[in-house]
């Protein structure tokens, strides 16, 4: 008689959950096209979720959630403190985007969404595209498909960097200020041209150095080594592609007065808000000025004109002047300063 096969191990997914803090996060599977993945409904006490549906091939649901659980909170922060009524979450595929029959695969995940009734309004983000949201509307309702939000996210950049500016310099204008800006890509290309407009002198960085070139020659912009950006002496740095740039090892090389940038979670724990305070270096929370994009899609859905969203995320930098001034007077960091009115209109919404 031939030995059974052992079972496979589980994927210890719940020992995982001690440390989550969300509404709701569903892992489901499609049996009839193998699909899986994890939904993580953060918060909607402000309204509906508009989030990303990601797609990556994770190791499995544990491996989603931890990626997934941190922006999932940081869009609730974001859509509070942009005064949005709309929650945050977000919505893991687990499988890979270059695979070329991924229809059945969507559908499965429309499905899925769908039984959130609108509650989980689905946008596109790593892996997957406008194109595929298109597929998601066939089966659920509604989807978010509005063309790329990157040049207002790079116009609440700008107006992030003008409002520090005038806190430490006393002046609005960007004229000779020497910026930095890591990543040249959809947010980081606009950011450049945005800065040149107005006169700054910006010196730019990507790995990808073909396009480096070209976005520095369209905008009079400098190429500068990647391996180098973040120590550049500057005025302004502006991360504006990955992740937990500013960390341990490069927190103590940084020579900018203000760091500013598009990129989402550029610190890479909480507390380098503290060291960056500690060495004088102004820091203003990405969840803050990266939040041009997520207005401009809520306007869409609203059905609202262009010179209203643009408004609207100009007024991103009052609330940054608001943010640095209240950290000056009580002698905190602006990382604080900007949780306590995101967490503000939440606990509000929640009495
Ligand atoms: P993108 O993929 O178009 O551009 C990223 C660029 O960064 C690429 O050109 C890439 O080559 C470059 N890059 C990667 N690693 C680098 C490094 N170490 N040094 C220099 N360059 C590097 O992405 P994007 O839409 O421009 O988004 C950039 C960041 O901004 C992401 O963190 C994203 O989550 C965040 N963000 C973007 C928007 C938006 O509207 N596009 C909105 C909110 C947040």
């Amino acid at each position: 008689m031939s030995t059974p096969t052992p079972a496979p191990t589980p994927t210890p997914i719940f020992t995982q959950m001690q440390q989550v803090d969300a509404e709701q996060v569903l892992f489901w599977r499609d049996a009839a096209s193998g699909a899986r993945g994890v939904i993580v409904l953060h918060s909607t006490a402000l309204g509906p979720i508009m989030a990303g549906v990601r797609m990556w091939p994770y190791a499995d649901e544990a491996a989603a959630l931890a990626d997934g659980l941190p922006l999932a909170q940081a869009m609730t922060l974001k859509a509070s403190a942009a005064g949005l009524n709309l929650g945050g979450g977000t919505c893991l595929v687990i499988g890979d985007p270059a695979q070329e029959q991924r229809e059945e695969l969507l559908l499965a995940v429309g499905r899925v969404i769908a039984q959130f009734g609108g509650r989980f309004i689905p946008v596109n983000d790593v892996g997957t595209t406008q194109a595929d949201m298109h597929v998601l509307a066939r089966v659920t309702s509604p989807v978010c498909a509005f063309g790329d939000p990157s040049p207002f996210t790079a116009l609440g950049v700008l107006e992030s960097i003008r409002a520090a500016r005038q806190a430490l310099d006393g002046i609005a204008q960007l004229q000779g200020l020497r910026v930095v800006v890591q990543g040249a890509g959809n947010l980081g290309s606009r950011v450049v041209g945005l800065l040149r407009n107005e006169g700054a002198d910006v010196l730019l960085s990507d790995v990808n150095a073909e396009r480096a070139e070209q976005v520095a020659e369209q905008f009079g912009a400098t190429v500068i080594d990647p391996d180098t950006a973040l120590a550049t002496p500057c005025d302004v740095l502006a991360p504006c592609a990955l992740g937990a740039v500013v960390n341990d090892a490069s927190l103590p090389t940084l020579a900018c007065r203000m760091l500013i940038g598009g990129a989402n979670s550029i610190l890479a724990t909480p507390r380098h808000a503290d060291e960056l305070r500690e060495r004088g270096i102004l820091f203003v929370p990405d969840y803050i000025t990266n939040a041009g994009g997520v207005i401009y899609l809520e306007e869409q859905l609203l059905g609202h004109d262009g010179a209203r969203t643009e408004q609207r995320v100009r007024g991103i930098g009052a609330v940054v002047g608001q943010i640095i001034g209240t950290a000056a007077r009580d002698g905190v960091t602006t990382a604080q300063v900007a949780h306590a009115l995101a967490v503000q209109r939440l606990q509000a919404a929640a009495t």
